[in-house]
């Protein structure tokens, strides 16, 4: 078959690589006009992720992680509790990423090709781009994450994300900008504290080319805090030059006021090593948490892949993991049946898959609204 994957982030990119191997002749629309290289932070790795490497040949991605042995949960300024934990590996958004973008020839994954209508038709689906040129396919596969299109085109004209009152700060520095004793605290760690409806985490992740050896790593810190009532999100998502963002804002957008506030707030509220990590981070970034459920996710000639189909609190880890399981079912599904049977069957899967997943997010969530 002809398949238009329209987004190229980790949803696109797993899908295609399964689906050209496969035999499909696949095209990757990403609306991104440089690319999406060099902005992802850390991820912890899970079983999807570690299967959708296996099963695209990409095993080697699996080992450019940084392993954790050890939890430390702190409990106050400076007092903290350091127990054993099973062997946790964290990958890089960006190793990953680039990975499966070498895989796509160039003239199959095309920038600066945002999509801005989809038009179903009998056996076809007609795309309709932002500069106005059009591209056909027998299938198209949605992976625009939060913002997608696509859904619009599968779910319903109503799909808006519902804002969970809440935000997360992330950072990621190398790990030679933390000071002495910080790193002393922070390193080889997975850690963590809580306080009142919010609570950060912070683990290392590799450096920038994947790195992995001590001295070339880099923490990924996410603190997740309150931000609801009137106004308070919009505040916290505007950039530096005063617009407001709808989702997130990118590293280098936080404005220097805003980055000064939440260096303050880091030392009069989080234990000492936390504070020191991010008043380190030069470009902190933030993150609106939201969520998102679709009660279908197909139709008869689109699928939604990834965030397009469910948008999950980071908190559960599957962001990724349920992309790349997405990947793996639905190329499973058009392996064995004639394509409106296989998407009837993928869309029952991973409905109740992500149905799951986002209520568990919501559990886990529940303590920072
Ligand atoms: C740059 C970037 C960095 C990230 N870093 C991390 C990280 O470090 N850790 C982590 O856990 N998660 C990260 N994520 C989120 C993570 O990728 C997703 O939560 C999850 O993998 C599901 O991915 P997705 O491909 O469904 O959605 P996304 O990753 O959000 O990708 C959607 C893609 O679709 C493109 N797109 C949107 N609309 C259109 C359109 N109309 N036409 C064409 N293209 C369109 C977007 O530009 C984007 O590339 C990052 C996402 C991005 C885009």
């Amino acid at each position: 078959m002809r398949i238009a994957v329209v987004g190229g982030s980790l949803a696109g990119l797993f899908t295609a690589t399964l689906l050209r191997q496969h035999g499909h002749d696949v095209m990757v629309y990403e609306r991104s006009v440089h690319g999406l290289g060099g902005r992802g932070a850390g991820l912890l790795g899970k079983r999807e992720t570690f299967a959708i490497l296996r099963a695209s040949g990409c095993e080697h991605v699996a080992r450019v992680g940084v392993v954790a042995r050890e939890r430390v949960v702190f409990e106050g300024a400076d007092s903290s509790v350091v127990t054993p934990m099973p062997l946790q590996m964290q990958l890089s958004w960006d190793s990953i990423h680039h990975v499966f973008r070498e895989h796509m020839a160039d003239g199959a994954y095309l920038l600066d090709r945002k999509v801005e209508h989809l038009h179903e038709e009998a056996d076809r689906v007609v795309i309709r781009f932002a500069n106005g040129s059009e591209a056909t396919a027998d299938l198209v596969v949605g992976a625009d994450g939060i913002a997608s299109i696509t859904r619009r085109a599968v779910d319903g004209p109503s799909t808006t994300n519902a804002y969970a009152g809440y935000v997360g700060w992330r950072g990621l520095l190398s790990e030679l900008a933390l000071p002495g004793h910080a790193a002393g605290e922070l390193l080889d760690r997975f850690a963590y504290f809580r306080l009142p409806h919010s609570h950060v985490i912070g683990f290392l992740v590799p450096g920038p080319n994947g790195e992995t050896e001590a001295g070339h790593r880099r923490y990924n810190w996410v603190w997740y805090r309150h931000a609801a009532g009137p106004g308070a999100r919009d505040e916290v998502l505007t950039d530096r030059a005063g617009l407001v963002h709808p989702y997130s804002l990118p590293p280098g957008a936080l404005s220097d006021h805003a980055r000064e506030n939440l260096v303050d707030d880091a030392r009069r509220l989080l234990p000492r090593a936390f504070a020191a990590a991010i008043a380190a981070t030069a470009h902190p970034f933030v993150q609106g948490i939201f969520d998102y459920e679709s009660e279908r996710m197909v139709s008869r000639r689109i699928a939604l892949v990834g965030d397009a189909a469910f948008v999950v609190r980071p908190h559960t880890g599957m962001g990724i993991a349920k992309a790349a399981a997405d990947a793996m079912a639905l190329q499973r599904h058009l392996a064995s049946a004639p394509v409106e049977d296989a998407l009837r069957a993928y869309g029952h899967e991973r409905t109740q898959a992500g149905k799951a997943i986002a209520a568990s997010g919501r559990e886990l969530g529940n303590d920072l609204m």
